[in-house]
């Protein structure tokens, strides 16, 4: 289980995250939402270990995670993706593959006189299989479009094996039928007893998908429950959700 504890991340004197907590409990699927800088994305680098806390706690599975490196953090099977994709542009999207699943396997398989080997091909290419992108397998990442490149890094992000996925906006710049075999995706791997945090500005990528709804505004954690709920929340409606959600439509 994530255990977020009492989080607070400041830059300067800008309060990115100011006293968030909650939990994720493996095979759950927990949306986090809000405005734009509302501070998802930091709380994600620090569940992840892009930044440390200033204040509080990232806990999985009992383990105190503050002071961990990205790398180690991985190893303990915390896995996250990224806002804006992060892939290697110069190779194929079956190399990037690849190189997640070596990166899996061992250091010895990747250095600069052979960084790419057979043994992962097959694995890797199961994960395009399962992320939708064998089609593009042999195309440079360079050229993809947005959301086969956010799909790319889920399938990088899936190689480690991952037991808690962070994924910041995973459907932002899909098209709403992909949007909707992606979530189908995410719900799968935690329907596999992965516990899934997510972030999300297309309410069709939380209806329907979230087993639970966090709203952080302004570095806080100001409602949370089923979407059912949280959509009827007035302040919720107010600061966030506004146009977002229309009546009736709005629990698919
Ligand atoms: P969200 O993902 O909800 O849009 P962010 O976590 O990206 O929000 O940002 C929260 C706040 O922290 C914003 O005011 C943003 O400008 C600020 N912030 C985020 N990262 C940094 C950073 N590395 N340095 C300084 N300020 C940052
Ligand atoms: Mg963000």
């Amino acid at each position: 289980m994530l255990q977020v504890q009492q989080l607070v991340r400041h830059f300067g004197g800008i309060r990115a995250v100011d006293g968030v907590s909650f939990d994720v409990s493996r095979g759950e699927c927990v949306a986090l939402i809000g405005p734009n800088g509302a501070g998802k994305s930091t709380c994600f680098a620090c569940i992840a270990g892009q930044h440390q806390p200033t204040r509080g706690h990232i806990v999985w599975n009992g383990q105190v995670l503050d002071k961990l490196a990205p790398a180690e953090r991985l190893r303990h099977g915390v896995a996250r993706t990224f806002q804006v994709a992060q892939v290697f542009e110069a190779l194929t999207v079956l190399q990037n593959v690849q190189l997640a699943v070596q990166a899996r396997i061992g250091p010895r398989a990747i250095s600069a006189f052979n960084l790419l080997d057979g043994q992962s091909r097959e694995p890797a290419f199961a994960l395009l299989e399962q992320t939708g992108l064998q089609v593009l397998a042999d195309q440079d990442a360079l050229s993809l479009p947005y959301g086969a490149k956010k799909r790319l890094e889920l399938a990088m992000a899936l190689a480690a094996s991952p037991q808690l996925l962070l994924l910041d906006e995973p459907a932002a710049g899909l098209a709403e039928q992909e949007r909707a075999s992606l979530m189908k995706l995410v719900k799968t791997l935690a329907g596999q007893g992965v516990a899934v945090l997510y972030t999300e500005h297309n309410m069709d990528a939380v209806a329907g998908v979230a087993d639970r709804v966090l709203v952080l505004i302004e570095g806080k954690l100001a409602a949370q429950g089923s979407f059912e709920n949280i959509s009827r929340d007035s302040m919720v409606r107010r600061l966030y959700l506004g146009d977002r959600v229309i009546d009736g439509a709005d629990c698919a």
